[in-house]
């Protein structure tokens, strides 16, 4: 997409600092980081989130994180580490291109929680556990 920051990332057009690359993906360090080494994984092919983005390009979307992660635990001396991604405004999303955020964790450095707890009727569990379970079901 012209107008879309990531794509435009992704495809090499606008400078990044880029720890992985291959045909399908373009793996970045965040310009405004939780901390040293907070990376973005960008698929090429733009998809604003996870709605739309091919289920075979998610799995290896998570592939590279681990790889990454994996990296990243035996180069970066890190406490912990967080791999996010938001899905429109409300979750916080920016950026209208999907991607996934690899944040290493120091002690002492950034901030946590993702979220708040809000809380929920066992009334509200059981429903949400059960429209969930039956939707699920027909997935197979
Ligand atoms: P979101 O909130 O959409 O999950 O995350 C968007 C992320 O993209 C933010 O953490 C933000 O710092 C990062 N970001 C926004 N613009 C740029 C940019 O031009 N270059 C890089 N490397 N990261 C960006
Ligand atoms: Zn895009």
């Amino acid at each position: 997409m012209k107008d879309c920051l990531f794509c435009r990332i992704a495809a090499g057009e606008i400078p990044s600092y880029t720890i992985f690359e291959d045909d399908e993906f373009r793996a970045i360090l965040d310009i405004e980081p939780a901390g040293p080494g907070h990376t973005l994984i960008l698929p090429k092919a733009h998809a604003a989130n996870i709605f739309e983005l091919p289920e075979e390009t998610a799995g290896r979307a998570m592939k590279l994180a681990k790889r990454i992660a994996g990296a990243m635990k035996e180069t970066l001396p890190l406490d912990g580490l967080n791999i996010v991604q938001n899905n429109g405004e409300e979750a916080g999303q920016t950026v209208m291109h999907y991607h996934l955020h690899v944040i290493p964790r120091y002690k002492g450095v950034g901030g946590f929680p993702l979220w708040e707890k809000v809380p929920v009727s066992q009334e509200e569990m059981q429903k949400k556990a059960e429209q969930l379970k039956e939707r699920l079901k027909q997935d197979i």
